[in-house]
């Protein structure tokens, strides 16, 4: 789409200081999380010789809501758009060599995710889930029954009557995988430390960035901003239809014996609290709780939202649904020692929704990320609203905004449900909540 072929590739260092911006680029990304820096990977390999400068507002690379994620990666998506992004992005966690370089290491822990029921309302969702996964070709995923989970999972104890497994997920190590998109490029350049990204447009089209520290000339702009992209987005003129929900995680250096070290990522039953092994001794635990704050560009960072209650409160849950007694299992006291308690935003598309048989528009919360190119201002691109699974999805996510930016046809038709105008798509909605 615009002249690649011969172009020079930019020479020097691969990462830069503000005060080294480039003066012009063939394609700018404002952003350096998965979503930006999985774009400037995926722009190159499809379009080697592009001039890409990727633009963060901080010291690094992956310096938004990737610093709270539990890092974790599944196959089991019930939409088809989704499952495909996943089983992509999954193959390039596993074969990183083939898509990501020799000798990158990614600290994939394949160890699998298992969803538990704790009675027979759960239990039938879980196998309807399974057998729906079954019909669109995900036949990897079990369903596992009382005695099976017992067989497989003794340490779990005997109150969960079932489980949904996907053998394939696992979690992976997210800063690394972000500078793997990074050192794998060659043309790109990475600015650190830039503030105050303003998008500049001329006669209806993309003409540059205006920064803090000066301004760089481009004719297409990449906006990867995470909860920023809706402020981002504005410096445009666009509104762009984003939310932002605070969302917590937190690590404890100790677990409890029974649960072991090869042990899977654990979903638990309603409300969902999850957890699984980290490192040698540790653990990990999400939960959407208290996750009533929905905010169109928020202006202070997640971390405001930390609720001090929370490592407790999930680790009580945990204990009641489980059956732990007071001082064993999730309810040792020792796993709230020394916890590193972190929050993030998950940002998720605000324009999906269904129409009722009498016309009026039901919204709904949509799994899905935007990745598409604005429409009515050429050379304007957006990949956001990666909502829980933005480091598991980024290797697809950016073949996809490849594609748009490069006017290309995209990797797998499917992919098309990405599309920013596309209201409804089923079996997209909801999340771990
Ligand atoms: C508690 C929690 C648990 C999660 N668990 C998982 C998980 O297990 N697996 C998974 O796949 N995902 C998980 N996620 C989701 C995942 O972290 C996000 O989907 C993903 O980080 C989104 O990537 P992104 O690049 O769009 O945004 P971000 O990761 O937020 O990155 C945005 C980047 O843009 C930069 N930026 C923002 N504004 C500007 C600007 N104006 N100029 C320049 N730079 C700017 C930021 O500094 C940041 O580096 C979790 C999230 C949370 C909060």
């Amino acid at each position: 789409m615009f002249g690649l072929p011969g172009r020079m590739a930019m020479i020097g260092r691969r990462f830069i200081e503000a005060n080294e911006l480039p003066a012009r680029a063939d394609v700018a990304i404002i952003g350096g999380g998965p979503a930006g820096a999985a774009a400037a990977w995926a722009i190159e390999r499809a379009a080697p010789g592009t001039q890409i400068v990727l633009l963060e507002q901080s010291g690094s690379l992956g310096a938004g809501a990737s610093l709270a994620s539990l890092e974790n990666f599944r196959t089991c998506w019930p939409a088809p758009c989704l499952a495909r992004m996943m089983q992509r992005s999954v193959s390039a966690f596993l074969n990183p060599a083939a898509d990501l370089g020799e000798n990158t290491a990614l600290g994939v822990r394949q160890q699998g995710y298992l969803y538990v029921a704790f009675d027979e309302k759960g239990a039938q969702t879980l196998r309807r889930d399974v057998l729906h996964l079954h019909n669109i070709g995900l036949s990897h995923v079990e369903y596992l029954d009382m005695g099976e989970v017992a067989y497989r999972y003794p340490w779990l104890g005997e109150r969960v009557m079932a489980a949904k497994f996907d053998p394939l997920a696992g979690w992976l190590d997210s800063h690394a995988l972000i500078y793997a998109f990074a050192n794998c490029t060659r043309a790109a350049r990475f600015v650190l430390g830039v503030r105050g990204a303003c998008i500049r447009l001329a006669g209806g089209r993309v003409a540059g960035i205006i920064t803090d520290s000066g301004a760089i000339d481009t004719p297409n702009v990449v906006i990867a901003a995470g909860a920023n992209a809706r402020q981002v987005g504005r410096s445009a003129g666009i509104e762009i239809p984003v939310e932002a929900r605070p969302r917590q995680s937190f690590t404890t250096p100790w677990r409890h014996a029974a649960f072991p070290e090869d042990a899977p990522c654990i979903i638990s039953a309603a409300p969902f609290p999850h957890v699984r092994p980290e490192a040698r001794t540790g653990a990990i635990f999400g939960w959407e709780y208290g996750g009533v704050h929905r905010l169109a560009a928020p202006e202070q960072p997640a971390e405001s939202f930390n609720d001090a209650r929370f490592p407790s409160l999930t680790l009580a849950l945990l204990a009641r649904q489980f059956g732990h007694r007071d001082g064993v299992g999730f309810a040792d006291p020792r796993y709230l020692r020394d916890i590193s308690h972190r929050a993030g935003y998950y940002v998720c598309r605000s324009n999906a929704y269904t129409t009722l048989p009498d016309g009026t528009r039901q919204p709904y919360e949509s799994q899905r990320a935007i990745i598409d190119a604005w429409p009515g201002v050429y050379g304007l691109f957006l990949s956001v609203a990666h909502v829980g699974h933005g480091v598991m999805s980024s290797p697809a996510a950016g073949e996809i905004l490849a594609a748009k930016v490069l006017g290309r046809a995209l990797p797998d038709p499917v992919y098309a449900d990405f599309g920013l105008n596309v209201p409804y798509v089923e079996y997209d909605a909801g999340g771990l909540h």
